[in-house]
């Protein structure tokens, strides 16, 4: 089956970037008449949380996203999921199978304000015990009334995640939450576990080792922990970096096809699956990537000269209403074992700027490389 041109056909286009508020979903929402949705809270700032269900199946699904506010990749694929459930003959199929409960926004304040925390400045994905925003308890009665019977929990991963032994950019991450401190697998966190091996299986074929596997050290203060914790398999989907992708428009499909061929093994078989081995033989997420590396450039340090690597981060942020990356300087030296997702050799031609010709951490990436190189915004002028 050719997920990417069924992606093409459903995809949800009226919304793309990286900037989705409710504003950008509120219309999508009351709209779509195949979907029946209601407003089941308010955030801090008294915005709508709304909740879509669809489907009359047996197996129950509860699935949110952008509980942090700037994670958006989520929300947009979880959009082309639901048109593709509502109007393609899969889809119309899957609905016979499962009932589907979907916060898109849980976090509307935070995506108006494109911050990972509520309003409150309070990581939801921190307060699963507390329950102290309303958000949070949202999320729980949810939980409680719905009784799922899968979760999943949707999430963005920063662009400094890369796959553990292969070194690409991990545009997809997978975890099946730890339910106790010693990490050990159960029947409940091992179906978990075969949802994920079957998307990530689907995936390879798309993206072979940009799958990564997401730590697992239990922290019961995390939704996934709880929920595992509460006997309900829970997965959590991180969307990542896709190269020169920052609107990540490509992960968004990747997050899609990852849903649907999650749904299809559900439901293709009724039995868990032991595929322990295969989940373990995703390669972990491991930090050790930036954004742009330049390589091999001298920099003049008293006179004497000295080769090395700069790393720059872009800051990711919304201006005007506008999503905007900002190329700061993050690291210098030889960086071992660290890759950029945009690399330049300078072949070591001097470092100037117009400062001191020193570069420094946290100074904006714009400067010179030899007597052509104009860099700006960390990038080469051309
Ligand atoms: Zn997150």
């Amino acid at each position: 089956m050719n997920l990417e041109a069924i992606f093409n056909e459903y995809k949800e286009k009226s919304i793309q970037g990286r900037y989705i508020t409710l504003d950008s979903i509120e219309q999508l929402i009351l709209q779509n008449s195949e979907v029946s949705s209601s407003v089941i809270g308010k955030s801090v700032l008294g915005k709508s949380i709304y909740q879509l269900k669809m489907g009359s199946g047996p197996t129950k699904i509860l699935m949110w996203s952008q509980m942090h506010g700037n994670e958006s990749t989520t929300t947009k694929a979880l959009f082309d999921f639901i048109n593709f459930l509502t109007e393609s003959p899969i889809g119309i199929q899957l609905q016979k199978q499962f009932s589907f409960c979907m916060l898109p926004m849980l976090n509307p304040d935070g995506a108006a304000l494109y911050t990972r925390e509520n309003a409150n400045l309070i990581d939801l994905n921190r307060d699963a015990q507390d329950l102290s925003q309303p958000e949070s308890k949202v999320l729980r009665k949810t939980f409680d009334d719905f009784q799922p019977d899968y979760c999943y929990n949707l999430h963005d991963q920063r662009t400094i995640y890369g796959t553990q032994g292969f070194y690409q950019p991990a545009s997809v991450s997978f975890l099946a939450p730890s339910y106790n401190t010693a990490c050990e697998i159960n029947e409940v966190r091992s179906k978990a576990i075969s949802v994920i091996v079957a998307m990530n299986n689907v995936l390879q074929n798309y993206i072979p080792n940009q799958v990564g596997r997401f730590d697992d050290s239990f922290n019961i203060n995390c939704v996934g922990d709880t929920f595992q914790n509460l006997n309900v398999p829970t997965i959590l989907i991180e969307a990542g970096h896709f190269p020169n992708d920052y609107e990540r428009e490509i992960t968004r499909k990747f997050v899609f096809i990852g849903m649907v061929a999650g749904f299809q093994f559900l439901e293709s078989t009724a039995n868990n699956l032991n595929n322990i081995e295969e989940y373990l033989q995703i390669p972990q997420n491991c930090v050790c990537f930036y954004d742009v590396v330049y390589k091999n450039v001298a920099i003049n340090y008293d006179n004497k000269n000295i080769i090395a690597n700069i790393a720059i981060q872009y800051k990711e942020e919304v201006i005007d209403s506008k999503f905007s990356l900002t190329a700061y300087i993050e690291a210098i030296g030889n960086l071992e074992g660290y890759f950029g997702h945009i690399e330049h050799d300078a072949k070591m031609d001097n470092y100037s700027d117009h400062l001191d010709n020193i570069p420094q951490i946290s100074q904006k990436a714009d400067f010179f490389i030899g007597k052509s190189l104009k860099i700006v915004n960390g990038l080469i002028k051309m």
